[in-house]
C-alpha cells in the first residue's frame, strides 16, 4: 500500500469524473499532481482550462474540507506523433481485437516519456475499458499497465451522492462537460457528454437554450440509426450523390 505522502499523478480534464477523483483525493489529504494535455483538434480546451482554474480557486477557499495539496497542473500540448514505438505497436495490436480510443495510446506515450507510473485516469463505469484493463499480458499491459482506474466501478450517481454528503457539490458543479461548445460559450446540448449529462439526471447544468437543442438534435439520432441499419445509410448516401 502506498504511503499517503506519495504524490498521485492524475489526468485532470476539468470534467466531472476526473474532478470528482481530484476532490476525493484532496479530501483524503493526498498530494495531487494534475496533468492536462491540450488537444488542438478539440474546441473545448479553453473551457476546460478555465473550469480548472475556477475549480482550483474554489479548492483554495475550501482548505478545511479539502486538506490535501494540489500542485500546479502540468499542461502540455499533444505531440504531433507518438514518440514511443512500443506504445504505438501495442495500440495497433489492441485495435485489431477491440476498439479503444486513441487517447489511451497518447496517454501511455506521455507517461512513458515522463517516467510516470500508475497515472490515475478518472473515468467512470465503462465496459470496454474494464475489459481492456482486465486483459493481462501483451499488448494490453503495454498501454493499460501504465495507468490506474480508481473509479471504474463508481457511477455518476454515487459521485453525486458523495459530493452532496460532503458538501462539495458546488465545486463539482463548476466542471465543464461539452466537447463542442457554441460560439457564445454554451454547452451544445448535442454532443455525447452533453447527452450523458442530461440523461444522467443533471439537465439543470445546461442552460435552457442548450436543453432545447438537445430535444431537437438530429445528427446524433441519425448517426445511431445509421449504425443500426446500414441499408438506411446507403439510402442517405444515394440521395446525397443523386444515385
Ligand atoms: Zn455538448
Amino acid at each position: 500500500m502506498r504511503g499517503t505522502d506519495e504524490t498521485v499523478h492524475l489526468l485532470w480534464t476539468g470534467g466531472w469524473d476526473s474532478t470528482y477523483r481530484l476532490l476525493y483525493l484532496l479530501r483524503e489529504g493526498r498530494k495531487v499532481q494534475p496533468h492536462y494535455i491540450i488537444d488542438p483538434s478539440r474546441p473545448s480546451s479553453g473551457h476546460e482550462l478555465r473550469a480548472m482554474k475556477t475549480i482550483s480557486d474554489s479548492i483554495d477557499r475550501n482548505i478545511e474540507q479539502l486538506p490535501g495539496t494540489l500542485l500546479p497542473a502540468e499542461i502540455s500540448r499533444k505531440t504531433s506523433s507518438v514518440q514511443c514505438k512500443k506504445v504505438q505497436e501495442a495500440y495497433n495490436a489492441i485495435v485489431q481485437e477491440m476498439y479503444i480510443g486513441e487517447q489511451y495510446m497518447w496517454l501511455a506515450d506521455y507517461c512513458e516519456i515522463r517516467g510516470i507510473k500508475g497515472m490515475e485516469i478518472g473515468i467512470e463505469q465503462n465496459p470496454i475499458i474494464l475489459k481492456a484493463v482486465n486483459s493481462t499480458g501483451y499488448p494490453y499491459t503495454e498501454i493499460f499497465g501504465k495507468f490506474s482506474f480508481p473509479i471504474l466501478s463508481t457511477s455518476k450517481l454515487e459521485m453525486k451522492e458523495w459530493a452532496e454528503t460532503t458538501g462539495i457539490s458546488p465545486i463539482l458543479d463548476l466542471t465543464w462537460f461539452c466537447h463542442t461548445p457554441t460560439a457564445t460559450g454554451e454547452p451544445c446540448g448535442k454532443c455525447h457528454p452533453c447527452e450523458v449529462t442530461i440523461n444522467g439526471g443533471m439537465a439543470y447544468r445546461l442552460p435552457l437554450r442548450s436543453r432545447i437543442r438537445y430535444h431537437f438534435r438530429v445528427i446524433p439520432r441519425v448517426r445511431s440509426l445509421v449504425k443500426k441499419f446500414p441499408s438506411f445509410y446507403y439510402i442517405l448516401y444515394s440521395f446525397k450523390h443523386n444515385k
